[in-house]
């Protein structure tokens, strides 16, 4: 896929990228995990270094985790053999494992297909494997090879974003909802889970409908089937996010909101729905109740559970 003039207009923009070592992940991190059927799972997640995504959404900067070059043969397999390797050393073994890679697991520039059969063996006692990968490079026999060679479930985790026309439009992602739904269809019916990242606050949503488009968003994700959500706060960072503020086109959106959509989320029976909050620290809000706000927030993602919201003398929220 060559760059379009959009993408060279967008990269132009970014800072340099800091250099990264295509044999070494970047790190990783379990975590507890809720799952639709109820149970709570513990979660390696593991950060590869490889090729960048070749899409160039306006709103993304997983390209400062990526090479310039494909990934070399024999990178990720090398990567992910030290992170398991360390992990061994502090047991119990998660039951699930993520693969993220910044980029698109399905593209053989990003992981070479020469790398899968060992990928999947290095993963084959998880129970569940999940990896990322953009819509349109998930309906194939890739997919399918890679999921029989595993020894759990795979799980396919794609970037719905948001169903706000206008905005989609303009993510530069080249994303169809009929393309996503192909996609998703493609996944449940060859027995692979879907899970979908939903962004709060992308670019061309006025930021008092924010909440509602993620919401909305959110829904077409579970009528898809999608058996997790994941709704990620868009930051700033990237250049193009900076443009797009200066034309008042991207507010950065708040943990209230963040809040507000997750508190409507939980209803959605039968779908896990979380709140992205790896970034968490960023998003503006009130320094008195913050720390509050955020507890509440990682219990809601454990439990699922609705409860009050936090009160508070400074912002006056009730
Ligand atoms: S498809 Fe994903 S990784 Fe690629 S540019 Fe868009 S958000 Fe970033
Ligand atoms: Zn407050």
């Amino acid at each position: 896929m060559s760059p379009t003039a959009e993408d060279r207009r967008i990269r132009s923009l970014r800072a340099p990228k800091p250099a990264v070592d295509p044999y070494r992940a970047h790190g990783s991190l379990v975590e507890d995990e809720r799952r639709p059927d109820g149970t709570v799972e513990r979660a390696l997640t593991v950060f590869l270094a490889g090729a960048e995504c070749p899409f160039t959404c306006s709103f993304c900067d997983l390209w400062r985790w990526t090479t310039n070059g494909p990934t070399p043969a024999g990178a990720l397999p090398a990567q992910l053999a030290a992170v398991l390797r360390s992990l061994d050393e502090s047991p119990p073994r998660p039951g699930r494992i993520k693969l993220y890679n910044a980029s698109n697991f399905f593209d053989p520039r990003a992981v070479p297909l020469v790398d899968r059969p060992r990928i999947a063996e290095l993963v084959a006692s998880f129970a569940g494997v999940t990896v990322e990968s953009h819509a349109s490079t998930v309906v194939g026999p890739a997919t399918l090879e890679f999921a029989r060679r595993l020894g759990g479930r795979l799980e396919v985790a794609v970037g719905l974003e948001t169903v706000h026309p206008t905005a989609a439009a303009r993510l530069n992602k080249r994303l169809e909802l009929n393309a996503f739904a192909r996609a998703a269809q493609h996944l449940i019916d060859n027995g692979i889970d879907l899970r979908v990242f939903v962004l709060l606050g992308p670019p061309h949503v006025p930021a008092d409908e924010s909440v509602e488009w993620t919401v909305r968003t959110v829904e077409h994700a579970v009528q898809c089937g999608a058996g997790v959500v994941s709704i990620i706060p868009v930051r700033g960072g990237n250049g193009e996010m900076e443009r797009l503020a200066q034309l008042g086109a991207f507010t950065p959106p708040t943990l209230a909101q963040l809040e507000k959509a997750l508190d409507r989320c939980l209803a959605l029976s039968g779908t896990v729905v979380t709140a992205d909050l790896w970034d968490v620290a960023l998003l503006p809000g009130c320094a008195a109740c913050r720390e509050r706000r955020v507890a509440r927030l990682r219990r809601l993602n454990e439990s699922g559970i609705a409860e009050p919201p936090v009160g508070c003398i400074e912002c006056g929220a009730s």
